[in-house]
């Protein structure tokens, strides 16, 4: 077994669990989000473990990601392009059979044409923006469309989405009025495309409550083990534990500075272990530049000075080893150091944990649900 980069354990069983505690939340069943591979974990292992507890609908940030995902997803899902179709991807995306995301009255007429010259009627999602101001038609385009039904149904829209802006904040007013404005449209599009489906909520979405569930859900970071805003909503099972093997112990014979700059000194009599893993594999963000800790053993031990490249230093010296393993590991994301607590530590978004853990780890799945 190779020791020479940290090890991250996927825990695919606890993928499912989270799923299913999601599910119990709904009433109809969700889509999950691939997209950035899965936040990092893989999105073929996780999509494929996600397909075995019954999912059927994928979303995707890009059209490569969508395309790789039908080499290795089963035939009967659905898989959508959250950033939509640029001009001149259409036919690709099309005879892929994926199902593109639209937010411009270009993109609409664009993939209604290219449908046409195909002579069939490939379904799309239609995203209207009900306060975010990111990707979606304005409100004024989708009225638009309302005048314009025959315009709207040319693009044969399966679903109608929105996104939540402030999902994450329990009593944002913002989660209220969204919710409303899309609870307008959705009735609006259920008169002119019969069977049409709507969805508002992410992950944080779906805990608000059941005014803002709609017919569709499109979770991902639930599924990923981390509460978005934490504590309110039902505990995820941690899926991600991130361990760093110790390449070096070193015992200070006098107070010294350590790392680069010389930021940190340190006295005489403490114990530090520099591990394998630095900012290049993401710890500045999954761990922190400031205030990072660890796990060795049962014993919460600290980041020291500051993260290298390709190394970081603990000071281990609570843990108290007489005589340390030549072979030993930190644990940075675990049960104990879950990707909530880190990123509210170090005031990064869970999002951006998971999705900095960059690929020189060894990655192993698991599909045993942990302790
Ligand atoms: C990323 C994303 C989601 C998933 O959000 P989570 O907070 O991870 O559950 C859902 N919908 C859209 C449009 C997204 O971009």
């Amino acid at each position: 077994m190779s020791t020479a980069t940290g090890l991250l354990t996927i825990d695919l069983a606890a993928v499912r669990a989270n799923w299913r505690t999601v599910c119990q939340h709904l009433s109809e069943r969700p889509a999950a989000v691939l997209k950035a591979d899965a936040y990092g974990l893989g999105a073929e292992p996780v999509g494929n473990s996600l397909y075995r507890a019954g999912c059927r609908e994928f979303f995707f940030a890009t059209l490569e990601e969508a395309l790789a995902a039908r080499s290795y997803l089963p035939e009967d899902t659905h898989l959508y392009i959250l950033g939509g179709v640029r001009p001149g991807e259409e036919s690709e995306c099309l005879n892929a059979g994926l199902v593109p995301v639209l937010y411009s009255l270009a993109a609409i007429d664009r993939w209604a044409k290219v449908c046409q010259q195909a002579d069939t009627k490939a379904p799309s999602v239609i995203k209207v923006d009900t306060g975010m101001t990111r990707l979606g038609l304005s409100l004024y385009d989708w009225e638009q469309l309302r005048a314009a039904p025959d315009r709207l149904r040319a693009c044969h829209p399966s679903v109608v989405m929105s996104h939540l802006a402030c999902a994450d904040e329990w009593g944002h007013p913002m989660n209220r009025e969204q919710q409303r404005r899309f609870a307008v449209i959705a009735v609006q599009a259920r008169a002119l495309l019969p069977g049409v489906r709507c969805s508002l909520a992410n992950s944080s979405g779906i805990f608000l409550g059941r005014d803002w569930h709609f017919d569709m859900a499109r979770p991902g970071a639930s599924l990923y083990g981390f509460d978005p805003h934490l504590g309110r909503e039902p505990r995820m099972h941690p899926v991600v534990q991130l361990a760093l093997p110790v390449l070096q112990w070193r015992e200070l014979r006098s107070e010294a500075a350590v790392g680069y700059g010389a930021t940190t000194k340190v006295p005489a009599g403490r114990q530090l272990a520099i591990v394998a893993g630095g900012y290049a594999d993401g710890l500045n963000r999954t761990i922190g530049r400031v205030g990072g800790q660890g796990y060795l053993g049962e014993t919460r031990v600290p980041v020291v000075g500051r993260i290298s490249m390709d190394t970081t230093i603990f000071d281990v010296t609570d843990a108290m080893l007489t005589s340390p393993a030549e072979s030993a590991w930190i644990q940075v994301l675990d049960h104990r150091l879950t990707v909530a607590e880190v990123s509210h530590r170090i005031d990064a978004l869970g999002y951006e944990v998971l999705t900095s853990l960059a690929g020189r780890y060894r990655r192993v799945y698991r599909d045993e649900v942990a302790k």
